[in-house]
Order: C-alpha cells, then sequence, then structure tokens
C-alpha cells in the first residue's frame, strides 16, 4: 500500500522502544495503550518470549509534540514491571526488505551451536540477512526456520548442503514467501522412506527364498545387474508362490516413524500424496488406500491360478519412470513442478528427487544425500513437514482440534 507518509514535524519522527526481562502477563497491551493515549502510530510491532523471557519492540510514529510524554509513559510501563527498556528516536521504518527472500530449515538431534555458527556464517558470506527466526520442533529433534532476505537459493543450497554434512545437520533452503504456501504434491519413496522394510525382502522371507534373493541382491551391487535386470531376477525367485504371501507381507510392514503424521498433516492443508516404488502394487497399494494417500504407482506381479510366476507385468517402475510419475502426478493435479516435494532414499529415487521443486533425501545412501536439495537425516518421516516451514506445535493443535486418540498415538513421534 501507498499510503504518503505524513510530514515529519522534526528530524527524528519515530521511536523504537525495546523491553525485555521476565514475561508479565499484558506488557504489550500496555505499551499500545500508552501509545493510543498519545494517538501514536504503529509502524512494526514484534515479540518473542523464551522461557519466560520477553523480548518486545515496537516501532511508533508519535503524534506531533508527545514524543516526550510517550517515552516517559513507556518508561514507567517498564519500571512497573521490572523490564529493560531501550527507546532510539530515529526517522522512518525499516529499511525496506531486500528481495530474494528464502527460508531455510535447520534440524538437528541435537543442534549443536558450532554447526549452526558455521551455517549463519555461511549464509552472511553469501550476502543474505537473517530477517526472522523460528523454532519449529523440540526434543527429540531441535528445528529452526530462518527467514532470509537478499538470498540466491541455488547458491544457498549448494553452500549449505556442504556445512550441514560437515556438521550433522539436516538443511533444507526453499524460496520464501508466497511460494511456501497452498497446496502441494507429496511424492514418496516406499521401501526404507514411508516404510522400513523392503517389500521384495520380506517376500522373499515369507517364501524361504532369502537366499536366491539375496544372491540377486548381491550382483545387483557388485553393479553386474542394473535396476531391472535384477528386478527380473528377484521376482523369478518367486515364482510359484501362493498370492497369499501377499496378504502376509501386507501385515508383516513397518511404517517409519511419523508416516501416519506427515501424510495426515499435508492432507490436512490440501495437498496431493502419492507413492512411487520399484516393489509392489499388491502390497504398496493397500497400504496408499488405508494411509489415506491419492496416487500409487508400482510394479506388478503377474499371478496366474492364484500362483506367482515369477514375472512382471506391464513397465517396469525403475528410476526414470519414477521421475515420470512425479510429473504426471503434478500433471494430473494442476501443479506446476516448482510446488512438488520428492522424498525418497535410494539411487533409483534421484530423477525423481532432481525433478521435484524440492527433493528430500530422507536416511538415504550417500550419493542421494550428496545430491538431493535437501536431507533428513533423523529416523522420523514427518521431519519432512518442518522442511516445509510446519511446526511441531501445528501439527498437534490440528490433532487435537481433529481428534484427540490419534494425538496420542503418534506422541512419540516427533
Ligand atoms: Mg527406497
Amino acid at each position: 500500500m501507498n499510503h504518503p507518509a505524513p510530514q515529519a514535524t522534526s528530524h527524528d519522527d519515530t521511536l523504537l522502544a525495546t523491553l525485555s526481562g521476565d514475561d508479565r502477563p499484558g506488557v504489550a497491551g500496555e505499551l499500545l495503550a500508552a501509545a493510543a493515549a498519545t494517538d501514536a502510530t504503529v509502524l512494526d510491532l514484534e515479540q518473542a518470549v523464551v522461557r519466560g523471557q520477553l523480548l518486545l519492540t515496537a516501532l511508533l510514529r508519535p503524534a506531533a509534540g508527545t514524543a516526550e510524554r510517550l517515552s516517559a509513559d513507556l518508561r514507567a510501563i517498564a519500571e512497573t514491571h521490572r523490564l529493560t527498556i531501550r527507546l532510539v528516536a530515529g526517522r522512518g521504518d525499516n529499511p525496506a526488505r531486500r528481495t530474494g527472500r528464502a527460508s531455510v530449515v535447520v534440524i538437528g538431534a541435537p543442534l549443536r551451536a558450532t554447526g549452526l555458527a558455521a551455517l549463519t556464517a555461511t549464509i552472511g558470506e553469501q550476502g543474505a540477512n537473517i530477517d526472522r527466526v523460528r523454532r519449529l520442533s523440540r526434543d527429540p529433534v531441535t528445528t529452526l526456520e530462518l527467514d532470509l532476505s537478499g538470498a540466491d537459493v541455488a547458491s544457498l543450497r549448494r553452500e549449505l548442503a556442504l556445512v550441514a554434512a560437515a556438521n550433522a545437520l539436516d538443511v533444507a533452503v526453499a524460496p520464501g514467501g508466497l511460494a511456501r504456501r497452498g497446496r502441494r504434491l507429496l511424492v514418496m519413496d516406499v521401501d526404507s522412506t514411508l516404510i522400513q522394510d523392503e517389500v521384495i525382502e520380506l517376500l522373499a522371507q515369507h517364501a524361504g527364498r532369502e537366499a536366491q534373493v539375496a544372491a540377486v541382491t548381491e550382483r545387483a551391487m557388485r553393479g553386474e545387474l542394473d535396476f531391472t535386470e535384477s528386478l527380473h531376477e528377484r521376482v523369478k525367485a518367486l515364482a510359484g508362490l501362493d498370492e497369499s504371501v501377499f496378504e502376509q507381507v501386507r501385515a508383516a510392514i513397518r511404517l517409519t516413524p511419523g508416516a501416519r503424521t506427515l501424510v495426515r498433516t499435508v492432507k490436512r492443508l490440501g495437498f496431493t500424496v502419492a507413492v512411487v516404488s520399484g516393489g509392489f502394487l499388491e502390497i504398496v497399494g493397500p497400504l496408499a488406500t488405508e494411509l489415506g494417500i491419492d496416487h500409487a504407482h508400482a510394479n506388478q506381479l503377474e499371478v496366474r491360478d492364484g500362483k506367482l510366476t515369477g514375472r512382471v507385468l506391464g513397465t517396469v517402475v525403475d528410476r526414470a519412470e519414477k521421475a515420470r510419475a512425479l510429473r504426471r502426478f503434478a500433471q494430473t493435479e494442476g501443479l506446476p513442478l516448482s510446488r512438488t516435494v520428492a522424498v525418497g532414499d535410494g539411487a533409483n529415487d534421484l530423477d525423481m528427487l532432481a525433478a521435484a521443486g524440492l527433493g528430500v533425501a530422507f536416511n538415504a545412501k550417500p550419493i542421494v544425500r550428496e545430491q538431493a536439495d535437501a536431507t533428513v537425516n533423523v529416523p522420523y518421516l514427518d521431519a519432512v513437514l518442518f522442511m516445509l516451514g510446519i511446526s511441531r506445535e501445528e501439527v498437534e493443535d490440528a490433532d487435537d482440534a481433529a481428534d484427540p486418540q490419534t494425538a496420542s498415538l503418534d506422541s512419540s513421534h516427533v
């Protein structure tokens, strides 16, 4: 808005009041009542309370001829509440915020000062300014969100990723402002991301074919087989199994802690959620339905006369197909790729993580950690919410409002 500034009556036309000390109820109210009594204008008002300590700043423009009276009234309030007060006369508002807004989320378990100091030093070297800091979570992981201006997201991502890796921190850099709000598409890998297991290994275990599958996995790890070859080889080892194995494996799956919280919370925000898996739709499909996930894409096992044939139906969901699926889902939902978030742990998630607006490497292999926009190395999937700027308190409040029972189920998770 472009209201013309009133004519200044003297060189100094604004008063910055900073009050600090033990928090008492009503301090901001009294300050505003004093400002109102002299018909002052409020240009800015910010307050933070950390473990009972108040920090309150008000940037006021006193009405003509009232600056001294207002100052005296504010001092009296501070004295009554035994607060420290600092009054600085000046001219005009805060300098306009520079362009290049970005949000940096930093997760530490614990959050060591050394790492945070290195991070803020790098932010400074990059020419960015920290405008505001907010805590998003406390134990067992501490998360801070830093709002920056004057930032270049691409170079900050690159530089802060190095600092994060060197200091055992998780860091996500995202464009700030409106880009951070509104509906998005969240696409997750399944094996070792949404769930703690690898579905093919569970299938092999329940079929007593662990040795055969492990032998193929071994060859794939040695680089003798690519993903598609190794998938075909491993599925071949499942030939002849009764399809009732699907039911047994579905019952054996262990969700990653925080998985339900993540899905439930982003659904409340109107997100679309999808899973894309190199595993099998027979397992992933019902799991997605149970969690309220909108889209599921995975390999399909051929079944004939109630037995697995050892063959895969249709196109194999590999690294490239995972990225194509993310693009398809985004298109279906009418969302640009910048509004997509992908989460995965394996090499076959790399294309999908790169295609997404924000690619999060979740307790990932080193090669994935190095290439992703952001890392989460704590064992809680709902830490992804912090990367999106959603605080633990906001998650809990939403749970309490909806259904007190759901909240208590997940209270052990972040
Ligand atoms: Mg995986």
